[in-house]
This record gives structure tokens, C-alpha cells and sequence, in this order.
């Protein structure tokens, strides 16, 4: 992962029980079961944030994408999503779960979604298919990378 990537996740952590959660998707670049993540973008003010639930619009995230995919000799492709918890160790919740399912049916050829819970401590990265998910890694959230 990229440093501006841990560092949008170390801005937005939820430090306090009555901060929003927040999120926004995960680009990059994907080598067959390599994924490089390039960009997290950050919640924007089309998204409605309270507390437990994070409702996204895919308006202001597909803006990101497009004009980083314009910018740049880069090409990016959309990986994965992120959210965070108030939590010091982040556990995705039933209705994450069921999210992240449908998102992956929803994907040509059923690819593999990247999902990064930010929790206060630690970031959850799993890695989801239609049949299961792979927890890839436990990662201490610091600043800067
Ligand atoms: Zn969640």
C-alpha cells in the first residue's frame, strides 16, 4: 500500500464513538492475485455519514477515479473499498459482510474485492470472493506510512 493511502486511513480514523464512519474505495493496480493500492479516496460531500451506517454515492468516488485515470500514465483500477469503525481492533460487522458479497456479484467475472476496515490501532485488510473471504492481514495503523 502506498503511503498517501495510510495516510487518508490515519486522517479519517475514528477516534471517538460519536465521529462518523467514513470510507471511500480502494485504486490500484491488479496483477493477477497482486494488488497494489495507489489511492484511497476520501469521503466526499456526496456520501451521508452517520455513526453505524455509511451509505455511499458513487458520484464523488467516480470523479476520483476518472481524473486520476485522465492525469496520469497510470492506470487504475477499482480494488476494493474502506470504511472505518470505532474500534481499536476493527472486526467487519454481518451487514459489512453482506455488502462486500454483493458488491463482489455485482463485478465482471465475479472478481475479488479488497476491503480495508480503519480501525483506531490496526487496519483489517480482507480479501473477498462470492464464496469466501481471506483475512490477508492485521496491520498497525501509524502515521505517514
Ligand atoms: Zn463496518
Amino acid at each position: 500500500m502506498a503511503p498517501d493511502v495510510l495516510a487518508v486511513f490515519w486522517k479519517h480514523r475514528q477516534r471517538f464513538f460519536w465521529q462518523p464512519e467514513s470510507g471511500g474505495i480502494l485504486l490500484g493496480r491488479r496483477r493477477g492475485k497482486h494488488l497494489e493500492v495507489l489511492l484511497a479516496t476520501e469521503p466526499s460531500s456526496h456520501d451521508k455519514r452517520s455513526t453505524f451506517s455509511f451509505g455511499r454515492e458513487a458520484v464523488g468516488h467516480a470523479e476520483v477515479a476518472q481524473q486520476t485515470w485522465l492525469r496520469g500514465e497510470r492506470q487504475v483500477d477499482y480494488l476494493g473499498e474502506w470504511h472505518t469503525h470505532p474500534q481499536t481492533v476493527p472486526i467487519p460487522s454481518g451487514i459489512d459482510r453482506a455488502e462486500w458479497c454483493k458488491l463482489v456479484l455485482q463485478r465482471p467475472e465475479k472478481s475479488t474485492l479488497l476491503t480495508v476496515v480503519v480501525g483506531t490501532k490496526e487496519l483489517r485488510v480482507e480479501l473477498v470472493d462470492h464464496v469466501r473471504h481471506e483475512v490477508l492481514e492485521s496491520i498497525p495503523l501509524r502515521s505517514g506510512g
